[in-house]
Parts: C-alpha cells; structure tokens; sequence
C-alpha cells in the first residue's frame, strides 16, 4: 500500500473528524501517503480529491462534523457509478481505503471492494449506535451528552410548572440514544422503536409516577417509536390523563453537532489507527469497532450480515426499575 484515500459519507457524527485526523497522522507515521476524498461516494465519482499532510487535519479533532463533507450519491449504487469512481481512484495512486459512515457507507464499500479487488477497512459513525460489530459507534456518547443537557434544562421548567413532557430524540430504527439518554436523564418512561410500548401502558407508568406526587415528568419518545412520534404520544395520553400540563420537545438536528466527548475523541482515534494498521497487515475488508475495552475488527461479510442490533434489554429493566 502506498496511498490511502479516507472518506465520510452518510449522516455525519461527531468523532468523524477525530478518524480522519488520526488515519492521517498514523498513515503517515507509517511513510503512506493520504488523499482526502470529499463529500463520500459524490466526491469519488466526481474526483474531488485532496492530498492530505500533517497540518491538513490540525486543530479538528474537537470539531463536530466532518471537513471531508458527507453526501448521499445515488450514482453509486450503480455499476456505472463505480467504474468512474474506480477511474478516479487509480488515477490518483489511492490503492486502500478508509471509509467512516454507516451501514450504507460499508455496503458500498464492500461491493465497490469486491468488484475492483479494493482493500477497504470501515469505521461506524452514527449517533444511533445500531451498527453490528460494535459496542459502541462515533457520535454517540455525545449525541447522548447533548440531549441530557437538553433533558436537565427541560426538567428545570417542568418542575416549576407541573408539566409533562414528552421528549423525541433521534432514532428512526434504534432506541439506544433514547434509553441512554432516557436512563442518564432519569426519564419516567422511555419509548422505543424495538418495544413497541401501547398508550395505554404508558398511562399506566404515569400514573404510578403521579400517585408519587412527582411535580414533573418526562417521556423519551424515540423518533421510531411506532406511535408516530412525541406529538402524537402527547395527544393520545392527554386524552385520557390530563392532570398536568403537557408539552412537547422535540430535539432534532442538534443531536447531530457539537464538539465530540472524551470518550467519542478517544475512540475515534483508536479506531482510526487501528484501521490503518489492519490495511498494512492485509487486511483487506473489514470494519472496525470496540468489544468491552479491545479495538477489534469484523470481517465487512458478518458485520453487515449480523445486522440485527440489540438494545441492552438489562438497561431497559433497569430503567422500569429505576421508576419504581
Ligand atoms: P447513516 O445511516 O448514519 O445516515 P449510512 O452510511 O447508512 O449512514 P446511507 O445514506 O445509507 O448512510 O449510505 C451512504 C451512501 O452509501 C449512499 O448514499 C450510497 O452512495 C452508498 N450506498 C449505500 N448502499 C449502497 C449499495 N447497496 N450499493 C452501493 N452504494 C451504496
């Protein structure tokens, strides 16, 4: 391997930029050289490219976001989009790459590895955490940071006023942010796109929580929830219970932005590296991801494979346990 191209492509997460950073600076502790390809497959195709140093990526690793841009590229998923990013990328000496993203950025890593006989090695970007092979994915231990703050700050006015309210976060098929966040927050009730919670049984939590005199309380509704949504939830309870005064949060793209935590920096920089050692040990295609406090790589096969990501079912009784 001589040169390796890395790209972001996907929903953008915080950390992103802490990889980059970090698979430069070790590619080039290792004699490599870096191009930097901008806005994911779009940039690939187009050959939007940047040869990338040392002071390239300073003073990123605390930025949220990505400086490589992300997008999503249609063209791609075509075998005429490939055959000009493929022309690109020969063109330009990148002979192994670094991709960051989620499951759409690793499956076309893969097909696009398979058909050019490319080595690829993935990292999971992804506030939701939903992504095989790993316990955790960048952005979101900030992710949940950001909407704790944001819950503190909620339960500061609620408390004041006897309201309930109903708080949706991010999460259109994982509810990992919501119970996070939900248990980190000391949420009343937490609804999640894997649970399924009926109104009527949340009612019931609620008024648990009321015959508790509580002033105030809070609804994590995950933005999957099959209830449609914090809205909806809101409207559907306070027709049968409208004993405080109900509101509705819902968070939205800030979830996305912010500096990246301790902990999202720190991953991110192991992963980066460990992803540029695994590419000169030959590895040729795998993502990257953390099992208890160990790096570990997972062939790209079995990780898009074992795609069915399970929430912590013990935090989700923690958390009912927590209520009592
Ligand atoms: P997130 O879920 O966090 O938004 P993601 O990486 O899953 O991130 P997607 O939009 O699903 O985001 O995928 C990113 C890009 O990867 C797509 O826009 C497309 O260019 C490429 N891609 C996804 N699936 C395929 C596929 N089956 N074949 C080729 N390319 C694909």
């Amino acid at each position: 391997i001589r040169r390796i191209g890395v790209y972001t492509s996907g929903g953008d997460a915080p950390g992103m930029n802490a990889a980059i950073r970090a698979v430069v600076r070790t590619a080039l502790y290792h004699d490599l050289e870096v191009t930097g390809i901008f806005r994911g497959y779009e940039g690939m195709i187009e050959g939007d490219f940047k040869n990338l140093v040392s002071r390239s990526v300073s003073s990123i690793l605390q930025k949220g976001g990505t400086m490589l841009k992300s997008a999503r590229c249609p063209e791609f998923r075509t075998v005429e989009g490939r055959k000009k990013a493929y022309e690109n990328i020969k063109a330009a000496g990148i002979d192994a790459l670094v991709a960051i993203g989620g499951d759409g950025t690793f499956t076309g890593a893969q097909i696009f590895s398979n058909e050019y006989n490319i080595p690829v090695m993935c990292i999971p970007g992804t506030i939701d955490n939903d992504l095989a092979g790993t316990d955790y994915t960048l952005g979101f231990d900030t992710a949940n940071n950001t909407v704790i703050e944001s819950i503190d700050k909620i339960k500061d006015t609620a408390a004041s006023h006897n309201r309930l309210f109903f708080v949706e976060v991010m999460g259109r098929d994982s509810g990992s942010i919501a119970l996070y966040a939900g248990v980190a927050g000391g949420a009343e009730a937490i609804m999640l796109p894997e649970k399924d919670t009926a109104i009527d049984e949340l009612i019931e939590m609620l008024e648990v929580a009321k015959e508790r005199n509580k002033t105030s309380m809070i609804v994590i509704v995950a933005e999957g929830d099959k209830n449609g949504g914090a809205y909806n939830v809101a409207k559907r309870v306070k027709e049968k219970f409208d004993f405080y005064d109900t509101k509705v949060s819902i968070l939205g793209h800030l979830q996305r932005g912010g500096s990246p935590s301790s902990f999202d920096r720190i991953l991110a920089t192991r992963m980066g590296y460990f992803a540029v050692n695994e590419l000169l040990s030959g590895n040729s295609q795998g993502t990257v991801g953390i099992r208890g406090s160990k790096i570990t790589s997972t062939s790209l096969e079995d990780a898009l494979k074992g795609k069915e990501f399970k929430l912590d079912e013990e935090l989700i009784t923690i958390s009912e346990v927590m209520n009592i």
